[in-house]
């Protein structure tokens, strides 16, 4: 029996690309299913993340005239992490695979034949990898690759030029549904999560139509929110820093105390440094130890699992 496969694909404001979104999906939908690769249960489900244009129309006389497509709309603007959790999680318990696209036909949809295969081959996670960026403006490669590179210095495991074009198994995303953060950077939580997973590289062409959906405004918070999300080294730098100034304030109390031996000083000059000198070292430190804590905190407060269980054997297995 081949598999039910979903699609996700979050919208916002896309009117331009959607029939042509819906009009490619439809053809590879047909293929796969008369291949007999996904089974005809497969649906695309559109979400519609509070679009100010014509989207839901769009999306509803989509799903009027062809049963294969459904739509999810959200009460209001909430960006396109949230409004890609939003489907998948409303989706995922009908379907054993849900695949994730944007809506502007970047991702190459031939590649969904090869995580199908993957699929099938026993991967609950296939990633979707740009082999290349050469149709993203300069300015937006050496952004997007300087934020790989820091997430990586930061420790946070992020797959390399993957975004959000990913086939998932029900299972590993009811591993997804577990972890309750409110800050979402779903590419780096999908790496927590383990299972089997494999990479499909596809080469990523330019927006159908339409403009970016991401400004450098939503760009920034969305790169900010995954190095915080992901990772307290930010607040142990504050600790480092405190104990370097620490450090030099030691040096700099000695220096302080040899001239005042030494009686080239203005009078007052001496306790005035080094008064500024201590209190300067001892204050970041205890910042950052503070900060530590709220890390730690932090980390209790977002209510992930703690672990997992991948295989159970129990007596109905013989
Ligand atoms: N998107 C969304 N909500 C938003 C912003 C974007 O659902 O607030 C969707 C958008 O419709 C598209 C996907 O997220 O399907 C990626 O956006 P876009 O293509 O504009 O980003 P880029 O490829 O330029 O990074
Ligand atoms: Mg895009």
């Amino acid at each position: 029996m081949p598999g039910i496969l979903f699609m996700v694909v979050p919208c916002y404001n896309e009117e331009a690309v959607l029939p042509e979104t819906t009009h490619r999906l439809r053809e590879k939908f047909s293929a796969l299913i008369q291949q007999e690769l996904i089974s005809p249960q497969s649906r695309i489900v559109y979400v519609d993340d509070g679009s100010k244009d014509k989207t839901w129309e769009i999306i509803c006389d989509t799903h009027r005239q062809d049963r294969l497509f459904r739509g999810v709309k959200l009460s209001r603007n909430r960006g396109h992490q949230n409004a890609l959790l939003a489907g998948l999680m409303t989706v995922y318990s009908e379907a054993d695979a849900v695949i994730s696209m944007d809506a502007d036909l970047q991702d190459d949809i031939n590649a969904i034949d090869e995580m199908v295969k993957k699929f099938n081959e026993g991967a609950d996670i296939v990633y979707g990898v740009r082999s290349k960026r050469e149709t993203d403006t300069f300015f937006k490669r050496a952004t997007a690759e300087g934020f790989y590179k820091v997430m990586h210095a930061l420790g946070a495991k992020v797959v390399y030029n993957h975004a959000d074009f990913r086939l998932m198994s029900r299972r590993a995303l009811a591993a997804l549904s577990e972890y309750g953060e409110i800050n979402l950077f779903l590419r780096g939580m999908v790496t927590l999560i383990g299972y089997k997973t494999d990479i499909v590289y596809y080469e990523r062409s330019e927006r159908f139509a339409g403009e970016s959906k991401y400004p450098l405004k939503k760009m920034l918070s969305f790169a900010w929110d995954g190095i915080t999300s992901f990772s307290v080294k930010p607040l142990q730098i504050i600790t480092a820093l405190g104990m370097v100034v620490c450090f030099l304030s030691v040096i700099g109390l000695i220096y302080c105390l040899v001239s005042w031996i030494c009686g080239s000083v203005v009078p007052g000059w001496t306790s005035m440094t080094m008064i500024v000198l201590l209190l300067g070292g001892v204050q970041l430190l205890s910042l950052g130890i503070i900060g530590e804590y709220i890390g730690k905190i932090y980390g209790e407060v977002k209510h992930r699992p703690r672990y997992l269980v991948e295989t159970y054997l129990n007596d109905e297995e013989k």
